[in-house]
């Protein structure tokens, strides 16, 4: 059985990387993903697999199989970046300014193999497989509308699996971890109001901007004081507006970051210290705060049980010696989390790096390319896992 799937994935790989190409070609951004919804729609049609679209240019897809079990669910995210491509590729961005450049075509690709695969011995299967190519996971998230729209009901999902592309790692290996993989996302803003005043007489206003200095320091010991040292916690201030001249106290300062963390309990606690430090900072130099906190991602867990059978069913694919331990998790975020708040998942990195190819560029660079030869590689992981997951 293995051996049949692994040569049926291998023989997929020109048409993967076909598709894979064509999706690479027309990237488009987040809730804008129209030319690519029709494209996977069109593919499933030809595949005879069913589908619903979802949240405007998601689609949600089920090959249901021959005997009832459980339902595993695949999530490929399908939107691309504002970012100009730089790669010469043959293949590269037709749209100026749109590249995709973290992978998501190749996600698409891979899970549009997987289906394939799959489909082919679903008279076999017992359960279903539920694949989703979700929009936006870039900016504000197609995960939570997906969700809203009942993608994980009728039938019930009972555990999600995620791969993205990881340009480090060579084609050809997976890394993984139990645990947390991704953190939680709070995106903040903080607006300092004072009282504006000559440079000179500094003693007439309350000045925003000595205090956003003291705010952005005390922000510090978030992770420095109150947080253990062997916990992972982010606050970052990447934008800071004030004042319009060199002699003037402006009334107004404005300062954005996002704060980062692991645990569901980590998030609860650095918002309340968040809070407490703004406003007793401010309080204490004078001005007054509004802050405005922004739910966002949540965290991801790679649930053990699944994380095991995921590296056992990738280990049949790639060898035992291509999967990797990912030591640290990353404090990047993916929608994935809201999957994940509902049921088991794992999070996982598929290589798609090639020295010799020129695919060494991380994600997010206007150079970055993933290696079209790993697509029926990851494509037979998928399906593998699924085989697996339905089999236990
Ligand atoms: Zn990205
Ligand atoms: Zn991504």
């Amino acid at each position: 059985m293995t051996v049949d799937l692994k040569q049926q994935a291998l023989a997929l790989s020109p048409v993967l990387q076909e598709i894979f190409q064509a999706l690479h070609r027309c990237p488009e951004l987040g809730c804008q993903e129209r030319q690519t919804a029709a494209f996977i729609r069109s593919r499933l049609d030809e595949l005879g697999i069913e589908y619903i679209p979802m949240a405007d240019t998601g689609t949600a897809a089920i090959i249901r199989g021959g005997h009832p079990g459980r339902t595993i669910g695949f999530r490929a995210d399908i939107d691309a970046l504002p970012i100009n491509e730089e790669t010469n590729l043959p293949y590269a961005s037709q749209n100026p300014g749109v590249m995709h450049a973290c992978g998501h075509d190749f996600h698409t690709a891979s899970l549009l193999g997987a289906a394939e695969l799959l489909n082919q011995r679903k008279e076999t299967i017992h359960g279903n497989i539920k694949l989703f190519f979700q929009p936006d996971e870039e900016d504000r998230g197609g995960a939570a509308p997906m969700i809203a729209s009942g993608c994980m009901e009728n039938p019930k999902v009972d555990a999600m699996l995620c791969c993205h592309v990881e340009s480090l790692i060579p084609t050809g290996a997976l890394s993984v971890r139990t645990g947390p993989i991704c953190a939680a996302s709070n995106p903040f803003t903080v607006t300092l109001r004072g009282r504006g005043t000559h440079g000179a007489k500094p003693e007439l206003g309350t000045d925003v901007i000595v205090a956003a200095a003291q705010v952005i320091t005390a922000l510090q010991t978030i992770s420095s004081r109150r947080t253990c040292p062997t916990e992972a916690v982010v606050a970052t201030i990447g934008s800071i507006h004030a004042g319009t001249a060199g002699n003037v106290l402006p009334p107004e300062a404005r300062l954005k970051g996002i704060l980062r963390t692991m645990t569901a309990d980590a998030r609860e606690r650095v918002k309340e210290d968040f809070r407490s430090i703004v406003t007793g900072v401010a309080a204490a130099m004078g001005v007054e705060a509004d802050i405005d906190i922004v739910e966002s991602y949540p965290c991801c867990h790679n649930d053990p049980a699944l994380t095991e059978l995921l590296r056992r069913s990738a280990a049949k694919i790639l060898g035992p010696e291509n999967i990797w331990e990912l030591e640290a998790p990353s404090l990047g975020a993916d929608d994935f989390g809201y999957f994940n708040e509902l049921v088991p998942g794992c999070y996982y990195y598929i290589g798609v790096g090639s020295e010799t190819k020129g695919f060494t560029y991380p994600n997010h660079n206007p150079r970055f390319g993933a290696d079209p030869d790993a697509l029926w590689l990851s494509a037979a992981v998928e399906a593998q896992a699924a085989l697996d997951f339905l089999e236990g």
